[in-house]
Parts: C-alpha cells; structure tokens; sequence
C-alpha cells in the first residue's frame, strides 16, 4: 500500500482529548476518528489491525471446535422479556419500537438468541455437545465512554456459548475455552491474568475475568504473590481483623462541628476510623432506598451491596433531598431514626462494639452505638472492598491491589436460560433435560487499544508482529535524485504485495511511503504508525549494499542486500 493512496494523516500533537496512550496514539496515527460519544470509525490502519485480532481469536476459537455463525444486532423484545433481562437491565439496553409498533432492542449480547436457536433445532443427547460463536455489532449505552476504545457503546465482540448435557460437560467446555484464551492473548502480545468475577448482569454460577494491569484500568483486582490468589474487588472475600469484646455502653450524643467525613470526625474525637461507622446511601434501580452501614476503615463494595440486596436495575447514589426525606442527616448519617429504608449493615459492624455513628443532626454524632441494640438491621452481610495489606484469605500474606483492564470474560451460565426458554434435549434416559449452557466474550475494539497500551513507546505504537497491518514500512529517501531508489521500492513494493495475494495473507504487504515528504517526516511516521520493521531505501544505503533495516521494537540497525528483503518479505 503507498502511503500517498491510503486514506490517512497523522497528527504531530497530541489530542487533548486523550489521557490514555492508546487513546493518544491510535487517534495521532491515523488508526480511528471518532464520530460521537463512545462511538468510532476505524480508519484502513486501524481495520486492518482489528482484523488480525479478530483472525487470531478465529483460528482459536476453530481449534478448540467452536462453530461460527452470525446472529442479528436487532431483536423482537419479546425475547429478552423471555430470559426477564428486558425488565432487570437498565438504560444501557436500546429500546426503540419499529414501523409495526413492535418493541426492539439493540442486543447487547446473545445468550437469548442461543437459548432460542437451541430450541428449534436440539431434540436429542447426540446433538450436545455444540459450541458456537459469532463476530458481531454491539450497542451498550453505557453513561461513561471513555479511553478511546477502552470503554465504548458500539464496539465489536467475539462471543462464544458453550451448550452441554450436564455440568460435567459445561466444565469440560470452560476448561477448552479457556486454554483457547489464554492462547489468544498470548499470540497478541496481552500479559493477561485471570481473576475470579461477579456474574452481573449475565447470571450463572461462576466466572473468570481475563485482566491486563494498567493504572488507567476501570477495575481494582485483589493479588497475592504468595499463592496467585486473584479476584476481581468487586466480589473478593478477605480476612477482616476480630474486634475486642467490650461491654456495651450507654449512647450518648456528642457535638461534632464540621466534621462530616470519617477522617475528620476520627481526628477531631482522637479515636481510630476502626472506631466509627460509616453511611452511604443509594437508591435501587428497582425503587428501594438504602442505608449502607461498613466501618470507618472500610469502603462500600457496590457490586456485594447490590447483590445481598438482589437489587435489579443497579444502585445510584442517593441525592440530598432523597436522604433527608428519610430523616437522615448527609455527614451525620445512621440508621438511627431512619424512615422508609432498607439498612444493611457490614457483619464487622455487627462484630465491632460501641462504635461512633452520626445522630442524623448536622454537628452531632452519637458515641457507643451497638448493632441489635440502638438500631436493627434489614440485612446483615459481607458488603466492603478488600484493602492494601489486608491478609490472603488463602495463605494469609498481605494483598496488593492493582488497577486492570478486562480484555476477555468467561462464565459459567447453567440452565437458567434455556430453562426459561425451554431448550431442552431427550437424554439416553428418554427424559427431557435442560441444555447448560455457558458463555464467553472477547471485545476486538479494546483488545487493539491493550495491545497499543502493552506495546509503545514515546515515539509512537510497537505492533507485534502477530497483529500489525502491514509487516514493514518502507520509506524512500532521495527518490527524486536517484532513479535507482525508487527501482528499488518499487520492486519491494510489489514482491510483497504479490506475496500476500498469493498465500491470502495481507498482512504479507508493505506500506511504502512514497510521498515527497522530507525524510524527518517520514521517520516520525514510520515510527508513529508502529510496523515491526522500518526499510530504508537511499543512495546512502544502496551504496553500503541495500537495504538498511530498523527493528522498531529494538531500535537495532542493519543492512541487508535486496535479494535477502525480498526473501524475508515473502516469508512473513
Ligand atoms: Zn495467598
């Protein structure tokens, strides 16, 4: 491909926009544009690259026998009213009404589609075991894009569903998916680990995350270097200190002027956190308005909160008005005189004695507040994040926390499913079972924005050589005072691109720059855009015996003749 056809520019600054380098340099480098909030156009450059990706995850997901398909982005609502997501999903779900007036959805993914297809065509056990996939359009309008690709509403996933006879075929077929993810980020150059997950919004029993560290990462996973203990914060259960037993004193109120968070408060009365309560407030997407009790020392974990709470739709933060309507105090909160709440309250705090809760009265708190005695609770349950130093609930060693980016999930679904669909098959024992199903996904978009985050430097992108758009770069220099230079590029040029039409592999051409750009420019591109190999043709280097060869991930330099570039391009 010559650099002067190729619908492109680059851009020397940085965009504002962006904080993440991925961001940065696939926006500079000419790969995206965007179009609207969360939503992109992926220029030739950066079609080319999602196309290797999603060529790496196919070969995978071929090996391990999962079978491709396609299944529609737009589906009746009645099928998502079938599986009860239509109801339990929010506002991220597209809703709109086509010209018949009938309800319609953008999928957001297709385990209903699956569940549906399952019943129309599996009548018998010999039909199970049948792993599918597809490549397909999602839409998910979710509040906050942001990062580029990291985290968009239109974005493209691989999304595979296993279908067994029985739990022990649903593990056999998690077990095969995945080694075929750990396979696949291994061939993109992503260092994945894998952390234990909430469900969410998928339901099923069990599910793994594959996460690649990043400071810029949305998710906090909890780490133990001893054992390789591994979970998503979100649902990691760790080792909470036992709080010394005392007799429960008297309550009594006590003035706290300006202080309303728990720093201040501990600081003012010269008391640990450890000593004090701490309430959040939500509302429910499903109406419930709710006080959140942890201790001082400990934060609210949303994800616990709303699952103890079976909550649907989510939690919000509750505004200000919504908390005094209650009776409650923002700063000064408890459940003490609380009206119209659900109060749940973190087992520590039922452990921990006397400790300091607000009195629901702007610069007062109330000292030696005991759960069971001062108030009582609708919920009692494990509802905090594990912190830095807390000990591994494995071999005890003290936890690390650190950010991540989730570049591929897999999960356990059941029957649930096909239960409600009725997708069920007649077993050797001529009854009807439901089909277990389970369910795995892989978004292209961000795992090219991981690769960018993994593989770059200050001076531009470093693909691997398992997904870069073209196998090298070549730049020509002096074209215009030496004929013998362009000869050269052209034939370069054109052995390349006849290799790829031949083996069917494009990724076997070249990008030859051939604009009439100074040589400065030229390098800056070359180095922005991120081939694993710069070729340099000039006098200079015809003279010196070829072809000069920059290893962009290295920086190491050679010259090689042109029969031995030729070779190496045909070769891949
Ligand atoms: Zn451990």
């Amino acid at each position: 491909m010559r650099l002067s056809e190729l619908f492109f520019t680059s851009l020397r600054d940085d965009p504002s926009e962006a904080e993440m380098p991925s961001h940065r340099l696939l926006l500079r480098a000419g790969y995206l544009r965007q179009l609207g909030a969360g939503i992109y156009s992926l220029l030739p450059l950066g079609f080319r690259v999602t196309k290797r990706v999603e060529q790496v995850i196919r070969e995978e997901m071929d090996r391990i026998g999962c079978q491709e398909i396609e299944m529609p982005v737009v589906h009746p609502a009645d099928l998502w009213r079938e599986s009860g997501r239509y109801q339990k999903i929010g506002p991220e779900l597209v809703r709109f009404k086509d010209r018949a007036d009938r309800d319609m959805v953008l999928a957001m993914t297709h385990e209903e589609v699956v569940a549906d297809l399952l019943r129309d065509i599996v009548r018998s056990y010999r039909q199970l075991p049948v792993m599918l996939y597809h490549f397909q359009t999602k839409f998910r309008d979710e509040p906050r894009s942001r990062g580029g690709l990291i985290r968009v509403r239109e974005f493209v996933m691989k999304d595979a569903y296993s279908c067994d006879r029985d739990e022990a075929g649903l593990d056999a077929s998690y077990q095969a998916q995945y080694g075929a993810y750990v396979r696949i980020f291994e061939r993109l150059g992503l260092d994945a680990i894998v952390v234990g997950a909430d469900v969410g919004i998928m339901g099923g029993s069990k599910a793994h995350e594959f996460m690649v560290l990043n400071d810029f990462g949305e998710d906090t996973l909890v780490l133990c270097d001893g054992c390789g203990y591994a979970e998503n914060q979100q649902i990691a259960v760790v080792g909470k200190p036992s709080p010394s037993a005392e007799d429960q004193l008297p309550m009594e109120e006590i003035a706290t002027p300006g202080t309303t968070t728990i720093a201040t408060l501990a600081r003012f009365l010269g008391v640990g956190e450890e000593r004090t309560a701490k309430a959040a407030f939500f509302m429910t997407g499903d109406g419930r308005f709710v006080v959140a009790i942890v201790r001082g020392d400990y934060d609210v974990n949303e994800t616990k909160l709303v699952n103890a709470l079976k909550a649907t739709g989510g939690l919000r933060p509750a505004t200000v008005e919504e908390i005094k309507a209650r009776g409650m105090e923002p700063g000064y909160g408890s459940p003490i005189g609380a009206r119209d709440s659900v109060v749940v309250v973190d087992e520590l705090v039922e452990r921990s004695p006397n400790l300091v809760a607000g009195a629901n009265r702007e610069g007062f708190h109330l000292r030696n507040v005991n759960v069971g005695r001062d108030f009582t609770p609708d919920l009692i349950a494990e509802i905090t994040n594990a912190r830095e130093g807390d000990p591994c609930p494995t071999c005890g060693l003290p936890l690390r926390l650190r950010r991540g980016i989730e570049v591929g999930n897999i999960f356990k679904l059941g029957s649930d499913y096909t239960r409600k669909f009725g997708a069920t098959y007649l077993g050797e024992d001529g009854v009807a079972h439901p089909i277990v199903m389970g369910s795995y996904g892989i978004g292209l978009g961000r795992n090219v924005a991981c690769i960018v985050e993994a593989h770059h430097d200050e001076k531009g992108i470093v693909w691997p050589a398992s997904v870069a758009p073209y196998q090298a770069h070549l730049v020509a220099i002096g074209a215009d005072r030496d004929p013998a230079v362009v000869e050269v590029a052209e034939r370069l040029h054109e052995v390349a691109f006849n290799a790829a039409a031949e083996a069917h592999r494009p990724e076997l051409e070249i990008l030859y720059d051939d604009r009439s750009e100074s040589p400065g420019v030229k390098f800056t591109d070359a180095e922005l855009l991120g081939m694993p190999r710069i070729l340099t043709v000039s006098p200079r280097s015809l003279a010196a015996g070829g072809i000069e060869v920059t290893d962009r991930a290295t920086g190491a330099r050679s010259t090689m003749s042109v029969d031995e570039v030729e070779a190496s391009l045909i070769a891949g």
